[in-house]
């Protein structure tokens, strides 16, 4: 055997390990009984030891330097990449930092959460300064005399650079500031007032999921607090909610999850357990999950079919026709909370992140000063100010986790979406016409066949402008808002 043969089957072991690591996170928020959580944390953390174990192990770094690079081909070269990425990332990393971080991210995530539920910021920001510190440890480790916040980027988003994410999103934010106060100041449609059952939105959810190519006999949905999809290649499983005043959270939060699923599914069989069978990075898995719920999933041409199989499922909920339906499931509507917010306001939540984690990174803007720089980049964005801190600077677990780098790559993935959703409308005709009866299979087929398929095997840039036929740019997401938008308000 080679020593790239027992490389790769040294990655296999190591790949169906943290597949059943994340069966174990999957099954603490699915099923779990409450009273397992302390044995469960233990389970997860001995399985994070052995897996760090395997990662920087001396037989890693011997297979690596044994590897005959020029008897690699081009799939072979880019298992190669992802392995050796991985192994020097861990490398680069001090063991001592890497076990404080651990320790001091579990601590104040406890301390956000009771901080949140008090509204307390003060209370958050001791424990803030010292994650902020270690993290810009951790990435002056990384960068090697390069920008620190580069470095946290790359762990996300591979090869993605601060200045250029900085370049299209400050090209997107004065668009889409002017849109949300147009949108906010014209006439709203009549809000939802039913009661929709759980049975019914489960049962819609299948349907929705089965519409969009979720394959059930390599998957599963499941209820969860906060929605998400786990796994990857023949298990792929995702979970949702239900609220019963708004049918549109567990529906969209599926389709979102779907799009995420299916990307994990439609990997070419042949990367299965190797570092290609997962998505390729943050921004390419945030273009499926957006461009399935939104570009395709909130269109005007799906939620004609969506108001049908509603009425079928829940008779008549109180909604005259399909345009009304589908300016309710597209409102733009005063908000604080980017999880909750629609197509137009949510790129400002994750672009005002993105300017003040990066500052901070870099020692621009200090922990102490972090809410009150929010707060007036809030009002300006968005209009109105922040009323409690629980709805500003303290609503996300990110920083609290040290995942700098990642806020991003949530407005990268819808501006690869925007990208897409244009090459496909080009390569698919009568696109409309499928989804107003419930298919989108042309759809999803293209995306699986142009993108979805190949895994890891290309840079999360080059993937999307091989799909696309250009380079990636914030103008197709810009336009695609402005229009859809102007036409849902008659602007
Ligand atoms: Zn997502």
């Amino acid at each position: 055997m080679s020593a790239y043969n027992d490389l790769m089957s040294f990655a296999r072991e190591t790949r169906a390990l943290e597949l059943i690591a994340g069966r174990l996170g999957w099954d603490a928020e699915t099923m779990m009984a409450p009273g397992s959580s302390k044995v469960r944390a233990e389970e997860m953390a001995a399985m994070q030891g052995v897996l760090h174990a395997r990662r920087t192990s001396s037989q890693m770094s011997e297979l690596l330097g044994a590897v005959d690079v020029a008897s690699l081909d081009a799939v072979g070269a880019a298992q190669l990449r992802h392995i050796q990425k991985s192994y020097d990332r861990a490398a680069k990393v001090p063991a001592e930092l890497a076990a404080e971080l651990a320790r001091k991210t579990s601590l104040a995530h406890r301390i956000w959460a009771d901080a949140r539920a008090n509204n307390d910021v003060a209370a958050f920001l001791p424990i803030l300064k010292e994650v902020v510190a270690l993290k810009r440890q951790e990435a002056q480790a990384l960068a090697a005399g390069g920008d620190l916040y580069d470095a946290m980027i790359d762990d996300y988003e591979p090869g993605m650079k601060a200045t250029e994410l900085a370049a299209m999103f400050d090209a997107l934010r004065p668009g889409l500031v002017a849109l949300r106060q147009a949108a906010l100041e014209a006439e709203q449609p009549a809000p939802l007032d039913f009661e929709f059952s759980e049975e019914g939105q489960l049962k819609l959810s299948n349907i929705v999921a089965d519409a969009f190519g979720y394959d059930f006999n390599r998957g599963r949905i499941d209820k969860a607090v906060h929605p998400f999809s786990s796994g990857s290649g023949n298990d792929v499983r995702i979970t949702t909610r239900t609220s019963p005043k708004d049918p549109f959270n567990c529906l969209y939060s599926t389709i979102h999850e779907v799009g995420h699923a299916c990307y994990e599914q439609n990997i070419d069989q042949a990367y299965l357990l190797t570092p290609l069978g997962d998505g390729v990075s943050m921004g390419v898995h945030e273009s499926q999950s957006r461009i399935y719920e939104n570009q395709l999933g909130r269109s005007r041409a799906f939620t004609g079919w969506l108001f049908g199989q509603m009425r079928d499922v829940f008779g008549d909920f109180g909604v005259a026709d399909e345009d009304t339906f589908y300016k309710l499931v597209n409102q733009v509507k005063r908000g604080f909370i980017r999880t909750e917010a629609d197509e137009v306001q949510y790129n400002l939540h994750v672009l005002l992140r993105f300017d003040l984690e990066r500052q901070l990174i870099l020692g621009d803007l200090e922990v102490d000063d972090l809410e009150a720089v929010w707060n007036t980049r809030f009002e300006a964005d968005f209009g109105y100010p922040v009323n409690k801190a629980s709805n500003g600077v303290l609503q996300d677990v990110h920083w609290s986790e040290g995942l700098y780098g990642y806020f991003p790559t949530y407005s990268l993935g819808n501006v690869y979406a925007g990208c897409l959703y244009q090459a496909l409308r080009g390569a698919v005709p009568g696109l409309d016409d499928q989804l107003a009866a419930g298919d989108a299979s042309a759809a999803t087929g293209w995306l699986r066949d142009n993108l979805q398929t190949h895994g890891g095997l290309y840079k999360p840039a080059d993937v999307i402008e091989k799909a696309c036929g250009f380079a990636p740019s914030e103008a197709p997401l810009l336009s695609y808002i402005e229009d859809k938008f102007k036409g849902v308000y008659g602007l």
